[in-house]
């Protein structure tokens, strides 16, 4: 049986007193014991604050990036080492946002998810099919791609301590999600190619999926056999529709 997870990408939104006010709210609207996970990923900058907010609470912190590097001169960036030193516990990477604005390639996300598993972090693995790709009948072919880049490089059994997000880009950020239907699709696709070189992994993997999740769709998406759970944007920012979404996981 797969935990549900509820990830929170904060993108680069919030200060420090929003970030107070949003886990203030959190925190009291969760009940003490959940039967699923939560994760919130505020950008860097506040990371470390809002690691001392969340602190022996249930809902986990990550980060939404890191560089595929150990440590060294690279002006601008941020080690696993140095998230894991903050209170990280998962980091996304492969986000469709870092593969088209920063050009991020399947090579480099794979190195990135490396580098996380190295300081023991959960990658949070994003993958996906723009919706010229979707519109051409690429959407397995794409995905494919992506996911064969890291288990090519870290191998199957890496994937006993990481999470992959579906997240078709034409859903990001633009209120329409994918259906149940497509996302279960996609979804049952990654596992059986995960499940041709490891059944287990295969069964135990969990596979979010992404791309404006709200609080009115959450429920069904996740109803779905190999949906388990949800990589969040948008609605992350507003504690009573992330705290809707977070039930709706419950009752998966
Ligand atoms: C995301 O940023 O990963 C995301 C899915 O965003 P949104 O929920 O806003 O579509």
């Amino acid at each position: 049986m797969r935990r549900p997870l509820i990830a929170g990408n904060w993108k680069m939104h919030g200060s420090r007193a929003e970030n107070a006010e949003l886990i203030e709210a959190l925190l009291l609207g969760l009940p003490d014991q959940i039967p699923f996970d939560i994760v919130v990923c505020p950008p860097f900058v506040y990371l470390w604050e809002v690691a001392r907010l969340l602190k022996a609470s249930s809902i986990g912190l990550g980060a939404q990036s890191v560089c595929a590097e150990q440590v060294g001169a690279f002006t601008g960036e941020s080690s696993a080492a140095m998230l894991k030193d903050v209170g990280c516990k998962y980091v996304i990477v492969g986000h469709s946002e870092r593969r088209a604005i920063y050009k991020e390639d399947d090579a480099l996300v794979a190195r990135k998810f490396l580098a996380t598993q190295s300081q023991g972090l959960i990658p949070i693995l994003c993958v996906g099919e723009t919706l010229e790709e979707r519109e051409r009948s690429q959407t397995m072919q794409v995905v494919s791609r992506q996911l064969t880049a890291v288990l090519d490089l870290a191998g199957v059994t890496a994937l006993r301590a990481a999470v992959i997000a579906y997240e078709p880009v034409w859903a990001i950020g633009t209120g329409k999600n994918a259906t149940p239907e497509q996302a279960q699709e996609v979804h049952a696709y990654i596992r059986a190619a995960i499940a041709a070189r490891d059944a287990k992994i295969a069964a135990d993997v969990r596979i979010l999926y992404g791309g404006s999740v709200k609080a009115a769709n959450a429920r069904e998406l996740f109803a779905m056999p190999d949906v388990d759970g949800g990589l969040v944007g948008g609605a992350s920012l507003k504690a009573d529709e992330f705290l809707k979404i977070c039930a709706a996981a419950q009752s998966h």
